[in-house]
């Protein structure tokens, strides 16, 4: 029987011939017939991951050294671009497009030999917090079935949850890979704006999209990262330097956390107990944890919804039934007529009331005072960003307000789905990066997560401590998690 730990652990047992790419493969496309109930999955492409398998078992064999990825098993949320392959965006207005190139991301892992084995379910174009916005319906959490796992990436996160890959790709413009990470009991990683190349990756929101990584375990976050990570000549925004990687110091660290987030009303009392306690556990070993006030927290999911859906609005202008995927041919339509036709049917509730709250903030009149507004709060929250890290090394956030909700729960009420988003939006607004991890299980049964992030470009050192705090836990943590207190994962 098929078992994963890590990338290192399965490489280890790649070479002493104690597995093979191929059973990895055979193991995971078993486990997701198995789950399709889960609806993770829109699409899982078997011959091919079968095919690749073989022939990269066969290269090991005849002494041709491994890819730093090779034979891992990975999904990639179905918002980026695979070449020759479908790619939806979780909507019916791209139902049947095929993709002409791969994502910048996913030559790197295919340059490093990695086994592309589906495309993950998501909401659609990335729009949502709980995957119940898809084209293919809603994805289920495999830890309790009647609940949502989380989006936009909540295929991608269960993937990775119930076992039917090593390693997923999601996409992260407002906490999409950390809020279904959180939701799930998984490791949910966000790097800064820029480190990843976002060529092939269908745009929500240009500014604040990022390709994000869904794992079990730091280090496979850190080896996809250093795969994926660069400079990228189709993508002006990526990072043109190397990342800096600054040695681990041993001194104590500064952690700073926003006494409005941490004492916000809309957080469960049970989180806010739970992250008072790491609080405690730090200031214990030695660190300075300090609470600081942050006036702009009701304003942040605001200033969030105003940027992204007037971005949105221009981004998704491009999908008209001319040039891509589904065209509306049922009548004798005159050209306006094809292009409204085709998009009242083709686009899902949710990306329509976008496409139109972002075309208002964006008219004459309402401009300056919606977008111009928005834009400046954006500065200011950069500016208090630089401040924060002038001073501090570390900055400790909830990753969501509670833990996975009931299906159908908040989809009646957009307002409060949105607000599902109050601690993830910050570091898409900023640019820096932000890593949700898995410590604690609530007294419900259900997983939630500590956010921790650092100063733009800076998340090789919040990797390395992350995987610090995850390995403190499990040391300190029993065999089976107790409720509420830091848990062994
Ligand atoms: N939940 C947020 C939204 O609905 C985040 C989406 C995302 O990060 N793609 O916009």
């Amino acid at each position: 029987m098929f078992h994963y730990e890590s990338i290192k652990q399965y490489h280890a047992d790649l070479i002493d011939g104690k597995v093979s790419c191929l059973s990895a493969v055979e193991h995971y496309l078993q486990r997701i017939h198995e789950q399709k109930r889960l609806n993770a999955y829109v699409r899982t492409y078997d011959d091919e991951a079968r095919a690749t398998a073989r022939r990269l078992d066969q290269q090991r064999d005849s002494g041709k050294p491994m890819g730093k990825l090779h034979g891992v098993v990975i999904s990639i949320k179905d918002v980026i671009c695979y070449k020759d392959h479908p790619v939806s965006a979780a909507s019916m207005i791209l139902e049947d497009f095929i993709s002409l190139y791969n994502a910048t991301a996913v030559q790197r892992l295919l340059d490093e030999e990695a086994i592309i084995i589906g495309h993950t379910n998501c909401d659609e174009f990335a729009m949502g917090s709980s995957n119940e916005n898809s084209f293919y319906g809603p994805t289920l959490n495999a830890l309790d079935e009647s609940r949502v796992p989380g989006g936009s990436s909540g295929g991608s996160a269960v993937s990775v949850q119930a076992g039917l890959c090593m390693v997923s790709l999601g996409s992260d413009t407002g906490g999409s890979v950390r809020q279904p990470a959180d939701f799930c009991g998984i490791i949910g990683f966000k790097p800064s704006y820029g480190t990843i190349s976002r060529y092939g990756l269908i745009a929500y929101a240009s500014s604040f999209d990022q390709i994000g990584i869904f794992a079990s375990n730091i280090p496979d976050v850190e080896k996809t990262l250093e795969v994926i990570a660069g400079p990228d000549a189709f993508d002006s925004t990526a990072y043109p330097l190397p990342l800096p990687d600054k040695k681990a110091e041993d001194r104590p660290l500064r952690i700073a956390y926003f006494r409005q987030a941490i004492d916000n009303t809309a957080l469960d009392p049970e989180i806010r107990s739970g992250l008072y306690s790491l609080i405690d556990q730090l200031r214990e070993q030695g660190h300075t944890v300090e609470a600081q006030d942050f006036e702009y927290l009701d304003y942040i999911v605001p200033t969030y919804y105003i940027l992204t859906t007037a971005e949105a609005s221009s981004n998704l202008s491009r999908f008209d039934g001319i040039r891509y995927g589904f065209r509306d041919v049922d009548k004798n339509l005159d050209l306006a007529d094809l292009y409204k036709n085709t998009r009242s049917k083709g686009f899902g509730k949710e990306v329509k009331r976008r496409i139109m709250l972002g075309t208002f903030v964006l008219s004459a009149g309402y401009y300056d005072a919606y977008f111009t507004k928005a834009q400046q709060v954006r500065k200011l929250l950069v500016e208090q960003t630089n401040l924060i890290f002038n001073k501090f090394d570390v900055l400790l956030f909830p990753t969501s307000p509670f833990t996975a909700f009931k299906l159908n729960e908040k989809m009646a009420d957009a307002v409060s789905m949105y607000m599902a988003d109050i601690f993830t939006v910050f570091p898409n607004l900023t640019g820096i990066p932000a890593v949700s991890l898995p410590l604690f299980w609530h007294n419900n049964g259900l997983p939630y997560s500590v956010q921790i992030m650092t100063n733009r470009f800076c998340e090789l050192s919040l990797l390395r401590l992350s995987h610090q705090w995850m390995e403190q836990f499990k040391e300190a943590g029993n065999e089976k998690p107790k409720p509420s207190t830091p848990a062994s994962r």
